[in-house]
């Protein structure tokens, strides 16, 4: 009998059902940054699996693992992008207008594209975004493909369609969104399978930066509770501070893009503990790229301008003590920028720790991912970036320096024997 036992022990870990400490991988660094941005007393990372075994020095006298050299690379968790749009995306980006041609190409045309943004996002160090607003099921299908190992790519947070006028168009004979009527359209989403709800509280997108309200306080609150009982979490686009005080009464989750908050308002955030999700970069985005969008110089100079309000309203949140996570909303030709709004966040005064929080730990309690992501700790997803240079003193090395990235225990980018195919995306000026 026990050796039947034994054998059966024999054969589940030869099949590695039961990994012995051989499966072992540590990665060695010139340094070591945390997702609290502390430089740890370590250089080893030792990988088990999907999941960090142990954070330390000589981990190859504690583990029975092989050595991989990170000779002269800074580890830092894997990054989260907390706002993307990754199903947006064309096969090329000719000058002319992009919005148009988004909007003829069929489907296979669109998933395509939406795989190649998933790789390009890699290659920026974001091993995890959360995506708000897709149609036709893409990011649903391109999560369960990454999901399955079939596509590399981050692992994504869904949200199907956004609750939007558009999306969801009013009955006939009815003018406003009735409390009962968000409720529903959340459980739609729910019913989708969405990870997220994201609800348009304005107007505002791409070059248009107004900001008027579409929803009640009372329907954005209903459409927060049936999101809750879901377990699902919940955010509000809003481009000025319009929905604002409606998203903070609902008790949301974040709160994305918005500029002109009152002191007031800010003060609200930070104690209810809501996360700004500010965007900023975006704007810098489509004024640099002006020509695949057509937007004149009138309208490159709006988004310059909103540009400024964004850093304006991201230093006073940060100084009052608002939790702020980086997003880049990227879309299109964006994929490959996604972590310029680090450098964004330098210009409204943060330290490069805080920066680096946003995208690490902050990124992770947005997700409700703070035990899972966002730290290089014993027992949390193996998902690290090994950049070039120093980014506690200077954030383009997490730009522009990413060398080697591991998501889940794979290493799904390295660029250690090529690095001038490391990533340089050009993050312009802000103004
Ligand atoms: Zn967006």
């Amino acid at each position: 009998m026990l050796r039947i036992i034994l054998t059966g022990i024999l054969i589940a870990s030869c099949l590695g059902t039961m990994p012995a400490s051989a499966d072992v991988v540590i990665y060695r660094f010139a340094k070591i940054i945390d997702g609290t941005g502390d430089v740890l007393n370590a250089h080893d990372i030792a990988v088990e699996g999907k999941r960090i075994k142990a954070v330390g020095n000589n981990l190859d006298k504690s583990f029975a693992g092989h050595v991989v050299m990170m000779e002269g690379l800074t580890a830092l968790p894997g990054l989260i992008d907390a706002h993307t749009h990754i199903t947006y995306g064309l096969s090329h980006y000719p000058a002319g207008d992009a919005w148009a041609a988004l909007g003829k190409i069929g489907r296979a045309e669109r998933y395509a594209a939406a795989k190649t943004n998933a790789l390009k996002t890699l290659q920026t160090g974001v091993t995890s975004v959360r995506d708000l607003n897709a149609d036709q099921r893409l990011d649903f299908d391109l999560q369960a493909a990454i999901n399955a190992g079939e596509v590399p790519g981050p692992r994504i947070y869904t949200s199907g369609p956004g609750i939007h006028p558009f999306n969801d168009p009013l009955p006939d004979g009815t003018e406003t969104a009735s409390a009962e009527f968000l409720a529903e359209a959340a459980k739609k989403r729910i019913a989708m399978g969405a990870d997220w709800i994201k609800i348009f509280g304005t107007t505002g997108s791409a070059s248009d930066l107004t900001s008027r309200a579409y929803y009640s306080a009372d329907a954005i609150a209903a459409a927060t509770a049936a999101a809750k009982k879901a377990g699902k979490r919940i955010t509000v686009h809003t481009y000025g501070p319009e929905a604002v005080d409606a998203a903070i009464a609902a008790g949301v989750t974040s709160i994305d893009h918005p500029v002109g908050m009152s002191a007031a308002q800010i003060k609200a955030m930070a104690s209810a503990d809501i996360i700004y999700v500010p965007t900023i970069d975006h704007n810098r985005y489509y004024a640099q790229h002006a020509n695949q969008y057509g937007y004149d110089a009138d309208i490159q100079a709006g988004l310059r301008v909103f540009v400024g309000r964004n850093i304006k309203a991201v230093r006073q949140a940060h100084v009052a003590g608002v939790t702020v996570a980086m997003g880049s909303d990227a879309v299109l030709s964006g994929f490959g920028e996604n972590t310029c709004e680090l450098k964004a966040f330098i210009a409204a005064g943060m330290s490069a720790v805080d920066a680096i929080q946003t995208a690490t730990v902050n990124g992770a309690k947005l997700l409700g991912e703070d035990a899972n992501l966002g730290r290089l700790h014993p027992g949390f997803e193996a998902d690290f970036v090994a950049v070039s240079g120093d980014p506690l003193s200077d954030i383009s090395a997490i730009t522009n320096g990413v060398t080697v990235v591991m998501k889940a225990g794979e290493l799904v980018v390295d660029h250690r024997v090529d690095p001038a195919h490391i990533n340089q995306p050009n993050c312009g000026t802000l103004y």
